[in-house]
């Protein structure tokens, strides 16, 4: 027998018909778990009725939404593949990424229509359309399809492009048994329970927008409400209301959460699991809220493994801060030396990943995919970690970031770490820039605390000299307003030194 899912809104709406499943906060729009399964039944007719099939693949371009879902579990009922394309990107960046997944349609929302269009060079099926041949008046119209009875396990769902941090994007394979299995991780994690309350403002392009934690709530029968992107005062309203379970960030959102002047003022302790990945949590941000009353939980997980691999448990976030917890129930992890051997505990290697939430490959490109993977279905993180005696583990930084000063490996997240600490500084991301005496040395790029002044460059330096080896200390420090960041608001490193700002 194969890890096989079965049609989830149509499960769910008969096991919890009234349950409210989405709900978008901005335009009050709702659906119970019977009004979900409808619409979704009805949307797989739209798309049967555009001609697709099993296998094709539907490319869509919208901000969040409950009908970005509807479309996912619609063309689930067709075993057909939903591919979510980033809307922050000019129809010139889409057109390669469309020629690589080669859709059979494009759906797209109001704000989005005209850069679809451009890009694929066809009017897409629009999700705003008012007209008779809109979504909405094809919904209206649609006679249900029934839907398949199984969604093998081992079948393509949906295709995320990864986020592009260093280099050109390929798109992830999701199949349904990883749903399931991230389904597994995570509720094992967070103790996920039928009646959890969850927020959805992450972009859906991006594995945490869809995976963290909206699927695995939608699966478990849960409540999702959605924002278009991150708003502070929104998430205070809810926290206030006691309307919110569980919710999963990004750091640079715990920050701007953090800076709240309200987020004193209400209880955090209602919300019972604080997830938070997708980039370095840096300590003394965790230390912040852990004052306040708040377990971040930092996690760790690529769009590669489906994500959910790693997760502090709450009881341990405080004493065991910097980790990012233990590797989950249904994930495998080795920490390799360069000769391919596990490292002794204590010990930096690559990180390495396996399990049936790793991903089997990337879409089109077998070049890429056997790159990715060891020897026995390893995947090859591109990380570094250590892990203590206690089996905790630590992303140490990227192998593609360390750098080398003087014959010492520099990991940039340990200097940025020591950074923050300072405390005129909000947020700092260093690289290692050419030097022609050390062959390469650190650049610090810093976003100040508001209100404050840019410390003395030299005031810094002595900051960073009492903590850390003179090697690791940055030989320039540049003040920065905002970082360039990608949608789900990494810092992109690549871009900081066009990025201008002031030494
Ligand atoms: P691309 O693959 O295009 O370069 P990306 O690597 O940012 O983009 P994602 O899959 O979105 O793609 O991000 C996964 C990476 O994010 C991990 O490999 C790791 O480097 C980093 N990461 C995620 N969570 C953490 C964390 N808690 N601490 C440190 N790093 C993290």
């Amino acid at each position: 027998m194969t890890l096989d899912l079965f049609d989830i809104t149509a499960k769910r709406a008969a096991l919890r018909p009234d349950r409210c499943a989405l709900e978008e906060l901005e335009t009050g729009f709702r659906l119970t778990y019977r009004g979900l399964e409808d619409r979704c039944a009805r949307a797989a007719a739209v798309l049967a009725d555009e001609g697709v099939g099993e296998g094709d693949r539907v490319a869509v371009l919208c901000r969040n939404r409950i009908d970005f879902f509807v479309l996912l579990f619609a063309v689930a009922k067709l075993g057909a593949i939903l591919v979510p394309l980033n809307w922050r990107m000019p129809a010139a960046e889409l057109k390669p990424l469309l020629a690589d997944c080669t859709p059979r349609r494009v759906v797209a929302g109001q704000e989005d229509m005209a850069t679809a269009a451009a890009a694929s060079g066809t009017p897409p099926l629009g999700l705003d359309d008012p007209g008779p041949h809109g979504f909405a008046a094809r919904l209206a119209a649609a006679v249900p399809h029934p839907g398949r009875e199984r969604w093998p396990g081992g079948q393509v769902w949906y295709l995320i492009y990864t986020s592009g941090t260093t280099g050109r994007p390929k798109a992830v394979i999701y199949t349904y048994a990883m749903a399931l299995v991230n389904y597994v991780n995570i509720g094992q994690a967070i103790d996920l329970r039928g009646d959890d309350r969850t927020l959805n403002f992450l972009p859906l392009f991006h594995t945490a927008g869809i995976n963290l934690h909206t699927l695995p709530t939608l699966i478990a029968g849960g409540t999702v409400m959605i924002l278009p992107g991150f708003d502070a005062d929104a998430m205070i309203g809810l926290l206030a209301a006691g309307r919110l379970d569980t919710f999963f960030g990004v750091p640079a959102v715990y920050q701007q959460l953090g800076l709240h002047p309200a987020f004193d003022t209400v209880d955090p302790a209602r919300v019972r699991s604080w997830g938070c990945g997708g980039a370095p949590l840096p300590d003394a941000l965790a230390e912040r809220f852990f004052a306040r009353g708040v377990r971040v939980c930092n996690g760790m997980g690529m769009t590669e493994t489906g994500p959910t691999a790693f997760l502090v448990d709450p009881a341990d976030a405080p004493r065991k801060i910097g980790s990012v917890g233990k590797p989950q129930l249904l994930c495998a992890v080795r920490i390799v030396g360069p000769d391919g051997r596990d490292v002794p505990p204590g010990e930096t290697g690559e990180l390495w990943f396996s399990g049936p939430g790793v991903t089997p490959g990337y879409w089109n490109r077998p070049d890429a995919t056997a790159a990715a993977f060891a020897p026995g279905g390893w995947l090859r993180s591109g990380d570094l970690a250590r892990c203590d005696a206690d089996g905790y583990y630590y992303i140490v930084g990227r192998l593609k970031e360390m750098f080398i000063s003087g014959g010492e490996n520099v990991y940039p997240a340990e200097v940025e770490n020591v950074l923050v600490r300072h405390p005129a500084v909000l947020e700092a991301a260093v690289t290692g820039v050419p030097d022609d005496r050390w062959g390469e040395v650190g650049r610090a790029f810093l976003m100040l605390r508001p209100g404050c002044a840019p410390p003395d460059p030299g005031d810094l330096a002595a900051w960073c000299r009492e903590r850390l080896a003179a090697y690791k200390v940055p030989k320039s420090f540049v003040f920065l307003d905002d970082f360039p960041r990608t949608a789900a608001g990494k810092v992109q490193k690549h871009r900081l030194h066009d990025a201008g700002g002031k030494s």
